[in-house]
């Protein structure tokens, strides 16, 4: 329902802003968020300025405070793919600075316990429902791919013929090869899998001194299917992406290597923003090709698909500015 109101009013593209809770053990801190509207209304404030004059408005689809839990926010994205087994692509992606809950939002904070998984999970656990129910009349195959994208490379983190390494696929080419795509058939292929993906980034992130929150994760389910009276076939497309850190990286102190990924960060989020901005303008042209991230989802941005960025803000006051530049990002997509 909620989606398509939200589809009359603004075309294909929403954005849900979500804020994260103190954690615990941290002494009690000031907050940057000043109120949370029922409409999606957001007001933060810069608490160096008196009274009022800090506050700032926001308006997006949706805001959830910090107590929202992992299945409310679920609720609202369902529709979304639940359409990719209609045959739609969906892009989902959580925009913030490191620690602002991008990767709690996508992935949760563990698989153990089914209240705590995130978007990905959640969303591949529904697909296999539905399929199973829909298995009378059409029969699907759903498929998972990983990639890290890293300095304007793709890198496949799940690789069918040597699974457990990481393997560097086509530094120029377009997409990433199909032959990294794997078959899976319940939710538990999917956690034994992304739990390997995942190792692998993580791998590479120690070596690398944190690379995670400086690449973008990108998990790609193919979604086929097969009208079994018709014999008809139907595909879909899901990129589930937790982007990198959105932080800017002060050039005054960083050189070489660090300079060079800030830079690549900050041209691939900002080619993501243009692209989706121009989308929401109507534009004619859509800037894709701009930066690896937008070529690797082209197919699930604009068009007939359907886009959802989560705008994950961090409620410490301290990190007002950072969370500001999050949010003005967001208001260009909104
Ligand atoms: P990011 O991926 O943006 O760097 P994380 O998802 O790793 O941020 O979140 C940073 C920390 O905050 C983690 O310890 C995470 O478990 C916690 N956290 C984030 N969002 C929430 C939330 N909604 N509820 C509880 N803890 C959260
Ligand atoms: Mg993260």
């Amino acid at each position: 329902k909620l989606f398509n109101e939200i589809q009359d009013l603004r075309g294909n593209i929403r954005v849900f802003c979500r804020i994260r809770p103190f954690l615990p053990g941290q002494k009690e801190k000031k907050t940057s968020v000043e109120h949370i509207g029922e409409n999606g209304e957001l007001v933060v404030a810069d608490r160096s300025k008196p009274g009022k004059e800090g506050h700032r408005l926001f308006k997006f689809n949706k805001v959830y405070g910090s107590d929202a839990t992992q299945a409310e926010v679920y609720a609202d994205t369902q529709p979304l793919i639940r359409s990719v087994l209609d045959g739609y692509n969906v892009c989902i992606c959580a925009y913030g600075q490191t620690g602002s809950g991008k990767t709690y939002t996508m992935t949760g904070p563990n698989q153990a316990t089914k209240e705590n998984w995130g978007v990905n999970y959640r969303a591949l656990n529904d697909l296999f429902d539905i399929s199973q129910c829909r298995k009378g009349s059409i029969t699907y195959e759903i498929g998972v791919q990983m990639v890290e994208i890293y300095n304007e490379q793709s890198f496949v983190c799940l690789d069918l013929h040597t699974l457990g390494i990481m393997t560097h696929s086509q530094p120029n080419g377009l997409a990433v090869p199909d032959a990294s795509m794997h078959p899976v058939e319940s939710t538990s292929d999917v956690i034994k899998l992304m739990g390997i993906g995942f190792k692998n980034r993580a791998v590479s992130a120690t070596a690398l001194n944190e690379r995670s929150s400086r690449s973008h994760s990108v998990v790609t389910v193919h979604v086929r299917g097969k009208d079994l009276k018709t014999g008809s076939a139907l595909i879909g497309n899901l990129h589930l992406v937790d982007l990198a850190g959105s932080e800017r990286v002060d050039r005054s102190e960083v050189t070489g290597d660090r300079l060079k990924e800030a830079q690549h960060i900050n041209k691939s989020l900002s080619s993501l923003g243009d692209v989706i901005f121009a989308l929401a303008q109507k534009s004619p042209h859509v800037p894709y090709r701009n930066s690896k991230l937008t070529q690797v989802l082209q197919s699930s941005l604009g068009g007939q698909a359907k886009t959802l960025m989560f705008v994950q803000l961090n409620p410490d006051a301290s990190s007002f500015s950072e969370s500001l530049s999050t949010l003005k990002f967001a208001e260009r997509a909104a």
